[in-house]
C-alpha cells in the first residue's frame, strides 16, 4: 500500500473496496494510471463518461458554461436546463422533466410524482409502490426500500414504509399482490444492471405495462443505468416498446457531470404543484450544458453504431472459452464466466483493460463511441483472460 492509498484509508468512509489503482488522466477511452500505464476503459465511470474522457464537444460546451453562469437559483429562469429538458421531452416524447443531481434522487422524485398521483386519484391509502426482485434503485433509505435485494437492507432498517417486492417473469404475482394491496406504481428496470445484467423479457415487459394500464398505475421505469443511449436505443424502454408514466435516469445523461431527471408523461406532468419538491443544484447550468452536448449527439445513426458494437461483442465472447453465457443490450453487456468474475477482471486489468463485475459477471459499460480498434483489442485481454 502506498502513501496514497493509506491516506484514503485514514480519511476516507471505508465504504468502497477499490481496486490497489489509482487513475490521474484520460481521453477518450483511455485511461492513465500514475505510473503512466495505458489502460482500456469498459467501465466508463459505471456508465457515465459517455463520450469518454474529457471529450472535445463536451469539454467545449461545458467550459464555455462554467465562464458564463455556473449556477444559479431554481427561483430564476436559466437557459441550459430549459433547451435540455426540452430536448428530452422532443426525443422521448414524455412532457415534463424534474431535474436532480444523482439516480437516487430521479427515484426519489419518481416515487414521490406516482405517490401523488395515485393517493389523488385512487386514494390516501394507495401508496405501495412495487418493485422486482434482484432491482436497484439507490443508496437513499427511500430507494434502498425500494431496491430488492435484502443484503442491501441489513444494518439499515427502518426503511421508508410502503414497499413490495415480486418476481420478475411471474406477472401472477403481481396479479395477486393487487388483490389485498393498493398498489400505487409498479417500478422496473428493463436491465437489471447491479442485479447482473439481468434483461426482463418482453412478455413480462409487456404483462406489466398492461397491468399498469388496466389499473390506472403509473409505470415508472429507472432508466438510470440503461438510459442514454447504453443500450443501442435512446431508453431501454423503447426496445420494449413500452409507454412509461415515469422515467428516471442519471449516469450517462450529463457525459461525466452529476445530474439526474425524472420524466413525466402527459397523465402526470402537472402532478406537482409548487413546493411539491425542489432541489437547489438540479439543473445547474454547467451540467445541463454537459448534457445537451451529449443528448444532441445520440441520433439514430450514432446509436445503430452502438447497437451494432454490443452485436460485435455478443458475437464475439458467445461460445468463446471459459465464458458460460453473454446477457445484456448494447453496450450494457455481462459476461457469465467460469472462472470467478473478480479473477477475470484482476487479470484484465494486469493486462490494461478496465471492467466491471456485477453479481457473479464480468460487466461491461464502455464510452458509447469508443472505436472499433480499441473495443477489438480489449476483447481480446477479456477472452485471454477468462480463458
Ligand atoms: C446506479 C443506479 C442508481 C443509483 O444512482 P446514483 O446516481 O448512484 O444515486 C439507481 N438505479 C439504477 C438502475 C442504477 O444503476
Amino acid at each position: 500500500m502506498n502513501s496514497m492509498m493509506l491516506k484514503d484509508q485514514n480519511y476516507i468512509a471505508g465504504t468502497y473496496k477499490r481496486f490497489p489503482l489509482e487513475i490521474v488522466s484520460g481521453k477518450g477511452s483511455l485511461v492513465y494510471d500514475a505510473d503512466g500505464k495505458e489502460y482500456i476503459d469498459m467501465g466508463s465511470g459505471i456508465a457515465v463518461t459517455s463520450f469518454g474522457i474529457a471529450d472535445d464537444a463536451w469539454q467545449e460546451a461545458v467550459t464555455a458554461q462554467l465562464g458564463t453562469l455556473q449556477h444559479m437559483s431554481n427561483l430564476y429562469y436559466t437557459d441550459p436546463c430549459i433547451r435540455l429538458a426540452e430536448l428530452l421531452c422532443l426525443k422521448t416524447g414524455m412532457s415534463k422533466v424534474f431535474f436532480s443531481n444523482s439516480g437516487a434522487e430521479a427515484n426519489e422524485c419518481a416515487i414521490k410524482a406516482a405517490r401523488k398521483y395515485s393517493a389523488e386519484n385512487h386514494g390516501p391509502d394507495c401508496y405501495t409502490v412495487v418493485t422486482l426482485r434482484n432491482s436497484f434503485h439507490g443508496r437513499t433509505l427511500t430507494t434502498l426500500a425500494a431496491t430488492g435485494q435484502e443484503h442491501y437492507h441489513e444494518l439499515f432498517s427502518p426503511l421508508t414504509p410502503g414497499f413490495a417486492h415480486v418476481n420478475a417473469e411471474h406477472i401472477e404475482e403481481l396479479e395477486a399482490l393487487a388483490e389485498n394491496t393498493k398498489i400505487a406504481a409498479v417500478m422496473i428496470e428493463c436491465i437489471q444492471g447491479e442485479g447482473g445484467v439481468v434483461p426482463l423479457s418482453q412478455e413480462y415487459a409487456s404483462a406489466v405495462q398492461r397491468f399498469a394500464d388496466e389499473h390506472d398505475i403509473p409505470l415508472i421505469v429507472d432508466e438510470v443505468q440503461t438510459g442514454n443511449g447504453r443500450t443501442g436505443v435512446l431508453y431501454a424502454y423503447m426496445r420494449y416498446g413500452l409507454h412509461p408514466d415515469i422515467v428516471s435516469t442519471a449516469k450517462g445523461l450529463a457525459g461525466g457531470l452529476p445530474l439526474g431527471a425524472t420524466l413525466l408523461s402527459e397523465k402526470l406532468q402537472n402532478v406537482f404543484s409548487y413546493g411539491d419538491h425542489g432541489s437547489t443544484f438540479g439543473g445547474n447550468p454547467v451540467c445541463s450544458a454537459g448534457a445537451y452536448s451529449i443528448l444532441s449527439r445520440l441520433t439514430d445513426d450514432f446509436l445503430q453504431e452502438v447497437a451494432a458494437k454490443g452485436e460485435y461483442l455478443v458475437n464475439t465472447f458467445t461460445g468463446a472459452p471459459g465464458i458460460k453465457s453473454v446477457s445484456g443490450m448494447g453496450l450494457m453487456l455481462g459476461l457469465a464466466t467460469e472462472k470467478p468474475a473478480a479473477e477475470v477482471v484482476a487479470e484484465c486489468m494486469a493486462n490494461g483493460v478496465l471492467c466491471l463485475t456485477a453479481k457473479d459477471k464480468v460487466r461491461l459499460l464502455p464510452a458509447l463511441n469508443i472505436p472499433m480498434p480499441l473495443l477489438e483489442k480489449a476483447a481480446q485481454v477479456i477472452l485471454a483472460s477468462a480463458k
